[in-house]
Parts: C-alpha cells; structure tokens; sequence
C-alpha cells in the first residue's frame, strides 16, 4: 500500500493546486502508515528533488518530449503505469482543470474509485470514506471507496500547503508513449495574475453598468496585486473574458480576499466563491443576497464607493 501524487505543471512549471496535493498525499500516507511518491509527466524546469519538503520520497518523472504538452489519454496512461510501478493504491491529483480531464480517465482504466472535489483527510478508522462538497457546496457527502485502487481528486484551496524539510530521488522513466494531439498554437493570458492560484480577487457583477467602467476594477486589482473576475451574466455580455466568469459553471475560488462590486450573489455565484477567506461586498441594494455571505459589506453605489477605496488604497501604498 502507497500513495501516488500527480503533480500538474504548465510549461514547465509545478503549479500551485500541486503543493496543495503534495502535502495532502503525505498526510495520508502518515494516516495510512505507509510511504508518498509523485509523479509529473513532461519537461520541467523546476527544481524536483526539493519537492521532498512536502513530504514525498520518491518522484517518477516521465520525461518523454512527446507528452511535454498536457494530451489526457497519453497522460492517463503514462500515471497508470507509475501506479503500477509504485504499487500505489491511494492517487491524490487536484480537482483543477487538467485533474477533472485525468481523474476519470484514469479511474476508468485503473478500475479505481474515485472521489471529485474532496474537501479533507479520508476517515480510514473503518475502511476508507471521503468527504466532498455537493449542491454547489451547499452540503457534503461522505462517499465510501471500497475498490482496491482509490483516487481522491482534491478541491484546490481547500488544504494549506505545508512544506518542511527533505530531498525526493527522482526516478527518469521514458514510457515511450507518444500523444494523440499536437499542440499548434496557444494563446495565453499574459500581465495578469492567474485566477485560479490568485490570493487577491476583485470581481465585478452587472452593477457596473457596462465594460467601459471597469477600470475602477481594473486600477484596484493592480494596486494590490490581484487577479480580476466577474459574474456569469458581465461574461455572457461579453463585457469580460469568459475565463473570468467564476461561479457554478466558471472557475471556483478561494482567495484569501474576494472583492465583489456590484454582484448580486446569486446562489450560483456564490458556488465558485463561497470557499473565499475574506469576503467584501459592495452593491447599492441592502437587501442584495450577497451580503449575507459577506464578512464586510458596503451598502452604496459603487461608481461613489470604488473612486474613494481606490483613492485610499492609493495612498496607503504611497502611489498618490
Ligand atoms: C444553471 C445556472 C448556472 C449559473 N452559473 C453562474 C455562475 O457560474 N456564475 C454566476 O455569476 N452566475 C451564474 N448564473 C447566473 C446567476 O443566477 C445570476 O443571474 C448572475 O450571477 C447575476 O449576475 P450579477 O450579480 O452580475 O447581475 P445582477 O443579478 O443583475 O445583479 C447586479 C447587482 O448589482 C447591484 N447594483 C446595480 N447598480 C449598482 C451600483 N451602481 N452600485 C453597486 N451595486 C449596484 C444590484 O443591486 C444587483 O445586486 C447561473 C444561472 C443558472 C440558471
């Protein structure tokens, strides 16, 4: 019995929902008295070895220059064979966008249970259940794996990242498996901070009358370096790009602030980012529904508030 963690990197580059995995996979190989090992699949240019700190011995690294860009089924295979090889029976991977494209795929071929959107540590005290958020985060269910394979797909920001001390051996395999997909073109987001790894989050909601008053929004994100976001319905308008839609069908969230003007909070809304540590409202309705998740709240119109926040943080950061 071992734990097998699937890191997610992006050219290159571990992403940060991994940190995440890696020391919730080390806290159940503690609870499991056994060992964590990972796995990352194509060319990376950060540092493996130092990985060990979150609490994994041992890193299989597929470097095959054909899987350097995420290709699911190919991914898929190439973790499948690193479960094998490891003889992992618990894999831990992020229930972020490339997670939600490998988790089933691989609990499909390894014949594995598997549990999406898991929120903490498995109960293993009589057998191995798992609690995961359901409803839009409205209720949780406690799901109960039985099959010899297990995989928990982890809710991103839902286990603070804990790094201690240690170095990982790292293991090159080349499978030899080639991709399915070519990769010709991609078109990044570039200049602004990452939604989805973003601690700070301003978003704004159909209150703001229209795309050309987003620069308050804008102006407030730079200041403290925060990432932007809107509602469903500013995306659907095509007021924003629709990557910044959070929400029931968008991205789901939980920065350590969530900055919301002008949103009403509707309950599917409130889905993507109820998980937020700090929660500040500003909308011109007292009786709007989003004030009642809200750790601070504004009542007031916005084109008032937004112009004095942005003033006052302005000057906070000697920037006046
Ligand atoms: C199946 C389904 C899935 C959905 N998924 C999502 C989702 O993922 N994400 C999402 O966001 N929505 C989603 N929706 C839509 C959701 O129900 C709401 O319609 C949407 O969130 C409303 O967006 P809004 O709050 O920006 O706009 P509105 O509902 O129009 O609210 C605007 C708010 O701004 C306030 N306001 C107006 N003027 C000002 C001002 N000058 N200053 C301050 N405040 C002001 C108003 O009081 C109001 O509260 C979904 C709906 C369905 C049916």
């Amino acid at each position: 019995m071992s734990v097998l963690i699937y890191i997610d990197q992006s050219e290159g580059h571990i992403k940060k929902a991994s940190f995440e995995a890696l020391t919730y996979g080390a806290a159940v190989a503690k609870q499991l008295g056994t060992t964590a090992s990972a796995v990352v699949v194509g060319t990376v240019q950060d540092d493996l070895p130092s990985l060990g700190k979150y609490g994994v011995s041992t890193i299989y690294h597929v470097n095959d220059a054909a899987l350097s860009h995420l290709d699911s089924q190919a991914y898929t295979k190439a973790i499948a064979t690193v479960v094998e090889k490891a003889g992992a029976t618990v894999v831990v991977i992020s229930n972020n966008v490339n997670g939600k494209s490998l988790a089933p795929r691989l609990s499909a071929r390894l014949k594995a249970g598997l549990v999406s959107g898991t929120v903490s540590l498995p109960d293993t005290s009589n057998g191995f259940t798992v609690k995961k958020g359901v409803f839009s985060g409205k209720a949780f269910a406690h799901i109960s794996v039985n099959s010899p394979i297990k995989i928990i797909a982890l809710t991103p920001n839902s286990f603070q990242t804990i790094a201690g001390e240690g170095t990982a051996a790292v293991e090159t395999i080349s499978s030899g498996i080639t991709a399915n997909s070519k990769v010709i073109a991609t078109n990044k987001v570039t200049g602004q901070v990452p939604l989805s790894e973003a601690e700070l989050v301003v978003s704004g909601g159909r209150g703001l009358k229209g795309p050309e008053n987003w620069g308050m929004i804008e102006d407030l994100a730079k200041m403290i370096g925060a990432a932007t976001a809107c509602s469903r319905a500013v995306a659907d308008a095509h007021w924003r790009p629709h990557h910044e839609h959070v929400g029931q069908t968008g991205g789901s969230i939980a920065p350590n602030l969530y900055f919301a003007v002008g949103i009403s909070g509707a309950i599917q809304h409130l889905a993507g980012v109820n998980r937020s540590k700090c929660i500040v409202v500003i909308n011109k309705d007292p009786e709007a529904p989003f004030f009642k998740a809200a750790d601070y709240g504004i009542v007031g119109d916005a084109f008032e508030v937004m112009p004095k926040i942005n003033e006052a943080v302005k000057k906070l950061k000697g920037l006046a």
